[in-house]
């Protein structure tokens, strides 16, 4: 019984200590491979940076059909107002860095970075470079990405939505009516009742508390 030979209990343990770092080489392999296609994502999609452009003023209509929020939320009407049409370099000299890339070429804040994916207030979201009002708190939930999510608009007259075909798969660009600022994309994953998902950044948006 007790004359093993020697060495005879050391390659179980060997055996089993092996197990256990296999597992957490595995693990570590895994959480790696996750990271890397998150960033490969990533790069594939500053890649397609550069070949966004802004709209210029001899493109789209002139006019567009809006609706319109009052400070306190109310909505006080539909109208029909002149495209707000500014050059890339007047964008760039009125907004911040990440708000320009994002609204006027189509990129993508990094996730859990912006100022309201985790807000919780109630209030209306509006167009960082328009001040039109785009969402509402009232539709806002945590879709646990990291960017502000919707299930609707406040209006849908506001939002303009078109095939964006820039990565690998086909997604739907979500954009304001009424400046043509890139906002995110629009996803059918999202809650009842629209089963929408509209997964905005936080740089396109401003967000105006109500009491
Ligand atoms: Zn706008």
């Amino acid at each position: 019984m007790e004359n093993r030979l020697p060495g005879e209990q050391g390659p179980v343990e060997r055996s089993s200590g092996g197990l256990v770092e296999r597992y957490g080489r595995r693990a570590f392999i895994i959480s790696a491979a996750t990271a890397v296609s998150a960033f490969a994502f990533w790069a594939l999609r500053r890649s397609t940076v550069a070949a966004a452009r802004p709209m210029t003023a001899d493109e789209g209509p002139r006019t567009v059909t809006i609706v319109e929020f009052s400070a306190d939320g109310k909505q006080t009407g539909t109208v029909t107002v002149p495209r707000v049409i500014k050059t890339d370099d007047e964008w760039k000299k009125v907004l911040s860095t990440t708000s320009y890339r994002v609204t006027r070429h189509e990129d993508t804040e990094l996730p859990f970075t912006g100022d309201s994916w985790n807000l919780h207030d109630r209030g209306l979201f509006r167009c960082i470079c328009c001040d039109l009002a785009l969402f509402s708190s009232e539709t806002k939930f945590d879709s646990g990405t990291g960017w502000p999510s919707f299930w609707q608009p406040i209006a849908e007259e506001n939002v303009v939505k078109t095939v964006d075909g820039s990565l690998m798969e086909v997604r739907t660009a979500v954009s304001c009516r009424l400046c043509d600022a890139h906002l995110g994309h629009v996803f059918d994953d999202g809650p009842a009742p629209t089963g929408l998902r509209y997964c905005m950044n936080s740089a396109s948006l401003r967000f105006v508390k109500l009491g």
